[in-house]
């Protein structure tokens, strides 16, 4: 399986780290070991000093499928759940000076920690659902998919141009604006609406 992630896809969020707001998608991968086994702590990675959390929806692909067209994109998945891309900023902007890819900073092992899927008719509207992360039960971040710039569909067709999308297939579909640090020892819990799906500990 391959864990696909979608970048500057809030505009506030882009805007936060000075990057402009994109007039197509943007994505990049992560391995299968950057998913955390469950019950598992997210180990702080020691080449970083400035690990950050972007809380994301991921959708979960169901359906083997290649040049999806985006009306017929909502019947390649039929459940969501709760990601962070965690992020290594310090070594992602070094990358980024250096114009080298981000692979270092955004795919390491368990940097893609993501909660058990559920079905998306528990939810009235995809396009207008709150999710959230507290530290420590602190609300660090919050977002809804009404202000994400491409939506799922739009994502899973334009995706589907470039990769084969295969049952079991992750789509991470971009953060909101508040990323923001995380250090060893804090709690950490994701939220789709009031329902907790994602909890763990970073050691
Ligand atoms: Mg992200």
């Amino acid at each position: 399986m391959k864990i696909i992630c979608i970048g500057r896809n809030y505009a506030e969020h882009a805007k936060e780290l000075n990057n402009d707001v994109p007039t197509e998608p943007v994505f990049f991968l992560k391995p299968e070991t950057a998913l955390l086994p469950k019950n598992n702590p997210f180990v702080y990675p020691s080449f970083s000093k400035n690990v950050q959390h972007e809380v994301e929806i991921v959708i979960k692909i169901n359906r083997l499928g290649k040049h999806i067209e985006e009306k017929y994109a909502h019947k390649y998945y039929n459940e969501i759940g709760i990601g962070v891309d965690f992020t290594a900023r310090d070594i992602q902007q070094e990358c980024k000076e250096k114009g080298l890819p981000w692979e270092k900073a955004k795919a390491f092992d368990g940097s893609a920690p993501t909660s058990k899927f559920v079905n998306i008719n528990l939810f009235e509207d995809l396009n207008n659902l709150n999710f959230s992360i507290q530290v420590n039960r602190e609300n660090r971040q919050q977002g809804n998919t009404k202000d994400m710039l491409f939506n799922f569909n739009q994502i899973v067709a334009y995706v589907s141009k470039f990769f084969t999308l295969k049952i079991g297939d992750l789509i991470f579909t971009g953060t909101p604006a508040g990323v923001g640090p995380v250090q060893i020892n804090d709690k950490v819990e994701c939220f789709i609406e009031n329902k907790k799906l994602l909890s763990f500990n970073v050691k």
